[in-house]
């Protein structure tokens, strides 16, 4: 079985269960929320949850029915379900103890270890963070002495994408790490997800130049980057989109998570919007961008919209899979997540593998997906039999977070 998951969302674990034993809890406490979240439900798909009904009733299947995700949906409809989560966990401290029940789980399915991203909400103080990174790594060493090495859990924690934000709260983490090096050995990673299309990764380079260099003055307490990029288009040319994967390989990131619209296939998928609106700087912009890596880029422009010709962007796929293959940058291939939120599972896959493009199939938000890390495994293998359990596990041991940082050698162990 495949042991390590390299790409899951801490609150993404949750459960329809839990989260309804939670409801039960505290739904009535978190009253302003969750009118929002059922607002929020309503505008992405013209339903609006009842969720006061579901307080006085025994039955989870109309609660699950609104959470998981389990149909092809945009970026705004997962945001919608994954709203439910925010309503009533607060993403934060106040819920922490939920994700324990999450990680149990995992270490009772077999796994040896899964690094859980963690989101820093951006209206904590820095003494409430100070908390936070307090809790989490109590969690950690609870769960981690629990199981004895058997299974290890370890953190990344999700920076906000914004300028205004992610230096400052690296700079938090950094302070509340060096002041406490003896409860950070499970802090492995940082990561950047939420909504990608408005953020350039270009300009986050001097900051990963600074991760990187922190990383090799005190390599105990380094970090890996992680990013989310090439996951969703739908606002953004696809072209752009691929260039970002490419520029964030070239950056030198640690791991990239999905990289979906390398292996999207524009000829048979009907999700895809055809035109953007773009500026005439923004598109000479990415076209300079574009010429530095030697990519070809076409469109038709007209009213100010492009629309990119299908043939012209599977060619643009193929040269930038060729740059990328060069770089050797891993990526976290997480079937369902990408089969309902890109449309492009199997055939992304399928690039990567036709180019030896080294790949970890993850699970992303296994409770909202409703799936597990070896159901994930399946589904890809389906597919593609020369992916095997082995090479997987082989892959996930050397692309650790802590390895890739300098933290520890491939051969060894955090636990
Ligand atoms: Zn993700």
């Amino acid at each position: 079985m495949l042991l390590y998951d390299h790409h899951v969302h801490a609150f993404g674990c949750i459960h329809p269960e839990d989260l309804w034993n939670y409801l039960h809890k505290t739904g009535r406490e978190r009253k302003g929320y969750m009118d929002w979240y059922a607002q929020t439900y309503e505008q992405a798909f013209l339903e609006k949850p009842d969720w006061e009904k579901w307080l006085s009733s025994k039955s989870l299947d109309d609660f699950s029915r609104f959470y998981l995700c389990e149909a092809p949906l945009n970026f705004a409809q997962f945001q919608a379900k994954f709203n439910l989560i925010i309503a009533l966990c607060d993403l934060g401290p106040k819920s922490i103890d939920l994700l324990e029940i999450a990680m149990d789980r995992h270490a009772l399915q077999g796994l040896k270890q899964v690094e859980y991203r963690f989101p820093l909400p951006v209206r904590l103080s820095q003494e409430d963070m100070y908390v936070y990174f307090e809790l989490v790594s109590q969690l950690l060493q609870r769960v981690n002495e629990r199981y004895r090495g058997q299974f290890i859990a370890t953190a990344a924690f999700t920076l906000p994408r914004e300028m205004a934000w992610y230096p400052l709260h690296y700079q938090w983490l950094k302070l509340w790490m060096e002041k406490h090096p003896k409860k950070v050995l499970f802090f492995t990673a940082i990561d950047f997800s939420y909504f990608e299309e408005n953020d350039e990764i270009l300009e986050k380079k001097r900051f990963f130049s600074r991760v990187k260099e922190d990383n090799f003055q005190n390599p105990d307490l380094a970090l890996a980057i992680l990013v989310h990029v090439g996951e969703t288009f739908e606002s953004i040319p696809a072209g752009l989109s691929m260039l970002r994967v490419l520029e964030a390989a070239k950056l030198g990131v640690d791991r990239i998570g999905h990289g979906s619209v390398l292996g999207f296939n524009f000829k048979h998928n009907l999700l895809r919007p055809q035109t953007q609106v773009l500026s005439h700087d923004i598109l000479q912009g990415i076209h300079s961008r574009m010429k530095a890596h030697g990519l070809t880029w076409d469109y038709e422009l007209k009213d100010q919209t492009i629309t990119e010709e299908q043939s012209m962007l599977a060619e643009l796929q193929e040269q930038v899979l060729r740059l990328i293959k060069k770089m050797k940058t891993p990526f976290e291939h997480c079937p369902s997540s990408s089969s309902r939120l890109s449309g492009s599972s199997q055939s992304t896959l399928g690039a990567f593998l036709r180019h030896n493009i080294d790949t970890l199939i993850c699970s992303d938000d296994p409770g909202i997906f409703s799936t597990t890390l070896q159901k994930e495994f399946y589904f890809a293998n389906h597919q593609f039999p020369e992916l095997t359990i082995d090479v997987q596990n082989q892959l996930a041991h050397a692309h650790r977070s802590e390895v890739m940082s300098g933290k520890i050698q491939v051969a060894s162990r955090l636990f």
